[in-house]
């Protein structure tokens, strides 16, 4: 899945969502129990009688090997009724069935035995104690579609003219496929699905396997039949009930690629078309394992919680994640469309072919993802320039990492809010950083060859951790040093003791480097924001270091040199502090000849000075004097770094009530950039990163004030406004374009207008931030209330609009009083432990958070993760406050007055 806390759970819980399948009709004696003798602490059935199981993970006494599904959505009742058989394979003497359904009404319960059909209690027949190998059981049951995103869901849009029209479509991914149809719904539990979905003429069905036939019904209602899948989880299947049209095409290795989209979005699917059979290919090679089903299906859901979905053989997304109009969508969507593609086709091999045991290896599917759009995209679309963008990923997951609250990569989990939970940037971007680390130290070819190994001799089974790093370990040993393009590379491990401290415990090292004449000392801790030091003792990481110097060709031992800069373009997961003369020596090179180093190097610089202020390691004058070189920084990845280390230096002050320091940092923030700013042209030229660094400078400038480009950004929203919105305007400016147009209730009501009717996602999510970071209140307020009604703007975007909005110094308070006021209603929709409930909640770093978040329950999210990142961000940011202030205030008025003096 492509996106974005512990609880302790009650014996009610247990039972509504292992199974809320009334199972007492599967158990009739008390012989053979698991608990036998201790009923006494079972828990209760809801017909009152005790439920035959007390643990969350469902018993491995009995496994499905098949499921024959069919399925009868009613779009205008809004309900489905179902039927699944289920042929089981009994490995233990058993009693008892456990499976999961949740939320369903189950009736018809048979047993399917070899001497003939039963009503299930024939299970209290002794020869079901025995291990009889093949059973069939077969349940009906009935459930209302979804009103939230996940399980057997309701979604509908509107066409032009307004016609409302509803579908029926499926998200299944963690533990919602309990909620499509009675299963057993965990990760290792892999069957083969026959599934048939019964429509009416007007629609269309699309599951994981392609049609074989239809039947027609009586009463005019049509059957279709899907092909068998192959050996696969629960969570992975899918289906959807629609008035979607397709277009297709078919790879060279003779796959069918087809996407869907509602009709009036048809013409803006023939990009996703080209790029899903450019990248099945490219997997088809990499892998050396052809994409085992004979058709991949994308769907564009109008209404889609997270990013996009893996399902085998039809992958669900966003409509803005997949629909692309050449003339209206810009560089980055481009970026973003194309990484999310090659995501959910990198899971087919991994965590759909290759799955992880359970939830708790989480990061084998969805690290890899994410690390596999990189390299997926670095070689099939080399003009994206995909490494660029790379590094963002391990600033983000260092942030989280850096928390107390963090967690390793691979935690034990239980529940479906933990479950949740793990869907979280440490399970994808931290996984993907420490994948390219590992890549960086074998060797691309050798991690490639070990990659295919593991999905070779794991294909259709399920995985730990251990397992990659056996495969891993076959095909390179232990130690390395080595000299790469003049650089110095040394890296001594063993495999699987080096892998383990970066999975098995959370957070990362701060590596400590004091150079003395030849001789270089290091020494690492954990880098943590915390004021008790006691929190970073007993961690220690196996650190594939490198370093390159100014005397770069020597290899060793280290001659005298001016400077040092340790991990290399950023490819390790670590943090480094230069002591002693090491940072001061750091910034004469960048002031004097930032070139010598790589973008993604000064990137790693700006990002770790800043870092290592919040902890007391460096002061902050030091990181703001490195940050002077910025203003002749052209790189991407180093200017965004820059903005991303600077600007929320500010923002703390923006809701403090501190406007002269605040307008002070801008004017510095503005300065530094201005050169840049002044040279980007209000066109679509360059390339990629260009393009994307220009969309970002214009917003920035615009949002800022800087006149020049307020003053451009006003005139060409008004050309616009008065074409009626026909004039074609530059796609990437457009953003700096729409904010400032935003700004007055009139261009803002234009502006709303125009997102009520396009039909282009990537135009309406630009209209849709832009109206968001507006300074009118009561057009904010508006935004909050259109997008939680739902009916012209979606409710998958109120948490971005809450996100926003709450970012916005004008209406944090509303945003937050939004959130507060309806809690339990957001839980329920968006469902507790999502990342999209997280970002909700971590946007909200407000003075009432506490006492808000202090008052809820187990129930309604006291235990989720991000409360806790939310608190700890609260106190690093007063920490923050209380030391630097002063020093921030010196430096700045240092710093005028240096530049006025220079002026005169
Ligand atoms: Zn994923």
């Amino acid at each position: 899945m492509e996106v974005n806390v512990r609880s302790k759970v009650s014996p009610s819980q247990i039972t509504c969502h292992v199974c809320a399948l009334s199972l007492s009709y599967f158990w009739c004696s008390a012989a053979g129990l698991p608990n036998q003798g201790q009923a006494k602490d079972l828990p209760i059935a809801t017909n009152g009688q005790p439920f035959p199981w007390d643990r969350m993970r469902l018993p491995k006494t009995i496994s499905p090997l098949h499921y024959d599904l069919t399925i009868h959505p009613n779009l205008t009742t809004l309900d489905f009724t179902g039927v699944a058989r289920i042929e089981l394979d009994v490995h233990e003497d058993t009693s008892i069935i456990i499976l999961h359904a949740k939320q369903m009404q189950i009736s018809n319960v048979l047993l399917l035995a070899p001497e003939g059909i039963r009503p299930l209690h024939v299970l209290e027949y002794p020869h079901f104690h025995q291990l009889a190998l093949k059973y069939e059981v077969q349940l009906e049951f009935a459930a209302n579609l979804s009103d939230s995103y996940h399980g057997f869901y309701k979604s509908s849009y509107r066409t032009s003219s307004g016609e409302v029209r509803v579908m029926a479509s499926t998200q299944f991914e963690a533990t919602f496929a309990r909620g499509a149809f009675p299963c057993f719904d965990e990760p290792a539990f892999k069957a083969n699905f026959t599934i048939r979905i019964i429509r009416e003429p007007r629609h269309i069905a699309i599951s994981n396997m392609p049609k074989v036939k239809t039947v027609e019904l009586p009463g005019g209602l049509l059957e279709d039949h899907f092909d068998t899948t192959v050996k696969m989880s629960t969570y992975l299947v899918a289906y959807i009930v629609s008035d979607f049209l397709s277009v297709s095409k078919t790879t060279q290795h003779g796959v069918k690629i087809s996407v869907y989209a509602v009709p009036e979005k048809i013409n803006q699917t023939a990009y996703a078309l080209d790029a899903a059979v450019k990248l099945l290919d490219f997997y088809d090679d990499y892998y050396d394992i052809p994409y085992q089903l004979p058709k991949h299906d994308l769907a564009a859901i109008p209404d889609f919680q997270s990013g996009a979905m893996e399902n085998w053989g039809l992958s669900t997304y966003r409509e803005a994640g997949l629909l692309f109009d050449p003339d209206r969508s810009s560089a980055s969507d481009k970026l973003g469309i194309t990484k999310v593609i090659a995501h959910e086709l990198a899971h087919q091999w991994f965590g759909n072919l290759v799955t992880m045991e359970w939830w708790n290896d989480l990061w084998l599917n969805e690290g890899f993802a994410k690390f596999m759009e990189f390299i997926s995209l670095d070689i099939t679309y080399p003009e994206l320039r995909v490494d660029d963008f790379f590094l963002e990923k391990c600033f983000e997951a260092m942030e989280v990492d850096s928390l107390s609250s963090s967690h390793p990569v691979s935690t034990p989990v239980e529940n479906p809010m933990q479950i949740q939970e793990m869907f979280d940037d440490v399970s994808y971007d931290k996984g993907a950083c420490i994948l390219n680390m590992l890549r960086d130290f074998l060797t691309p070819e050798a991690f490639e060859i070990g990659i295919i190994q593991y999905l070779k001799r794991y294909s259709y089974q399920n995985t730990v951790n251990s397992h990659l790093w056996e495969s891993l370990t076959n095909v390179s040993d232990v130690c390395v040093s080595k000299v790469v393009e003049g650089y110095e590379y040394t890296t001594v491990f063993t495999r699987e003791a080096i892998m383990d401290t970066w999975t098995l415990q959370e957070g990362f090292p701060l590596v400590t480097v004091e150079v003395r004449g030849r001789e270089v000392r290091l020494s690492q801790e954990r880098y943590l924001k915390t004021d008790d030091p006691s929190l970073t003792e007993g961690f220690l990481w196996q650190i594939p270091l490198t370093y390159m110097t100014s005397a770069s060709n020597t290899y060793p031992p280290l001659p005298e040199v001016d400077w040092v800069k340790f991990n290399v373009d950023m490819s390790g997961y670590y943090m480094v502090h230069y002591a002693g003369e090491g940072w001061n020596s750091i910034i004469r090179l960048l002031q004097h000849n930032h070139t010598a180093l790589s973008g993604n190097d000064r990137a790693n610089l700006i990002h770790n000075v800043f870092q290592l202020v919040s902890i007391g390691k460096v002061r902050l004058d030091t990181a703001l004097e490195l940050s002077l070189y910025l203003s002749r920084e052209t790189e991407i990845m180093a200017v965004t770094q820059g903005f991303g280390e600077l600007v929320p230096l500010y923002k703390l002050m923006e809701k403090r009530d501190m406007a002269a320091l605040e307008n002070q940092m801008k004017g510095y923030i503005v300065d530094l950039f201005r050169g840049l700013i002044d040279r980007q042209e209000w066109t679509d030229s360059g390339s990629v990163s260009e393009r994307v660094l220009r969309s970002y400078l214009l917003l920035f400038a615009c949002v800022r004030n800087y006149a020049p480009c307020v003053t451009k950004a006003t005139q060409l929203f008004n050309k616009w406004k008065d074409s009626d919105g026909t004039l074609s305007l530059p796609v990437d400016i457009t953003m700096a374009v729409f904010v400032i147009g935003a700004r007055t209730p009139e261009g803002w009501d234009f502006l709303f207008e125009k997102y009520r009717h396009s039909m282009q996602m990537s135009v309406k999510s630009r209209m849709k931030f832009a109206m968001t970071v507006t300074s009118l209140q009561d057009k904010l307020k508006w935004c909050v209330h259109l997008a939680s009604y739902g009916e012209v703007m979606k409710t998958q975007d109120l948490p971005d609009v809450v996100v926003s909005v709450a970012k916005n110094p004008h209406g944090y308070k509303l945003a937050w009083d939004f959130l507060r006021a309806n809690w339990h209603t957001l839980i329920k929709k968006f469902d507790l432990g999502t990342n999209t409930v997280s970002h909700m909640t971590f946007s909200s770093v407000c003075a009432q958070v506490r006492s808000f978040f202090g008052s809820l329950t187990e129930e309604t999210g006291s235990e989720m993760r991000c409360i806790q990142q939310t608190y700890e961000t609260i106190e690093d940011n007063i920490r923050w406050m209380d030391t630097n202030l002063p020093l921030l205030q010196a430096w700045l008025n240092k710093r005028s007055h240096k530049v006025a003096h220079e002026d005169l």
